[in-house]
């Protein structure tokens, strides 16, 4: 589903933050990235969804080589990933229904079906009864679920965290991992970068560490492993 072949990304300051990544992870596998601060896991997760350009190696998601990508093709990543951040990223203008179904990438789709496709998200991010609310009037963890929900709603087949707990209160964390962990049951992969020691030890999944732009440690059912 993600394959990384050698991937080098050096920013134009000279920082080298990836520094020769391969990678595989497979359709409906749930992998932590994990590992100091500075060590490049934004920068790895940021190759994912192209928001950053390899300098030089392969990023494949889903079949499509982000490297020849066209911008029109783009649209057709959007369909195949989803993106969730640590700061939700919701437009404040909007209310929640409108969030959800601004990112929906329609293609000959009834206005009914659409409809029907936004309340399920929301539905199963558990923010059916909020639909007119605005990000303002919602606490961090529901503007989190509302953006988990923007993040599915095109049926991704992967979902990619950026620190998704990082703004979040430890019971609200636990409840935003079970939304994480329900969509990756229904076999959607998901790649989270965390700093969250307590979920990476207790939610046991596939531990992908960096550090200083390399992978050192990659383990099924690995722990957090670092001190502080
Ligand atoms: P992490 O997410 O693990 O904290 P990052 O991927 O954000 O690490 O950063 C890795 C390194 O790349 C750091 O030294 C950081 O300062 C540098 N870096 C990140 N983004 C940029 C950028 N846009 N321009 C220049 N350097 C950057
Ligand atoms: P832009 O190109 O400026 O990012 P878009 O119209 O493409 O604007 O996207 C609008 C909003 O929808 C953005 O804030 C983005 O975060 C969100 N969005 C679009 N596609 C996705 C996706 N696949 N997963 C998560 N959020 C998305």
């Amino acid at each position: 589903m993600i394959q990384m072949n050698n991937v080098v990304k050096k920013y134009p300051n000279g920082v080298v933050a990836a520094n020769g990544i391969s990678i595989d992870i497979k359709k409906g596998e749930f992998v932590y990235v994990v590992g100091p601060s500075g060590a490049g896991k934004s920068t790895f997760i940021k190759l994912m969804y192209r928001e950053e350009k390899p300098t030089s190696g392969d990023v494949v998601i889903a079949g499509m080589n982000l490297s020849n990508l066209k911008n029109r093709q783009v649209p057709q990543l959007r369909r195949q990933l989803g993106v969730v951040f640590q700061d939700f990223k919701l437009l404040p203008r909007l209310n929640v229904y409108e969030n959800v179904a601004f990112a929906l990438e329609v293609i000959e789709e009834n206005p009914k079906d659409i409809r029907k496709r936004v309340m399920e998200v929301l539905d199963l991010v558990g923010l059916k009864h909020k639909v007119r609310m605005f990000p303002n009037e919602l606490s961090g963890g529901e503007q989190q679920r509302v953006s988990i929900a923007r993040s599915i709603v095109n049926m991704p087949k992967v979902v990619i965290a950026d620190e998704p707990t990082g703004n979040l209160d430890p019971e609200t964390s636990w409840e935003i991992m079970n939304i994480f962990e329900e969509i990756n049951s229904r076999g959607t992969t998901i790649v989270m970068a965390t700093h969250n020691r307590e979920i990476v030890n207790t939610i046991r999944k596939r531990v992908i560490a960096i550090e200083g732009g390399l992978i050192v440690r990659d383990v099924y059912g690995g722990d957090y492993g670092y001190e502080g």
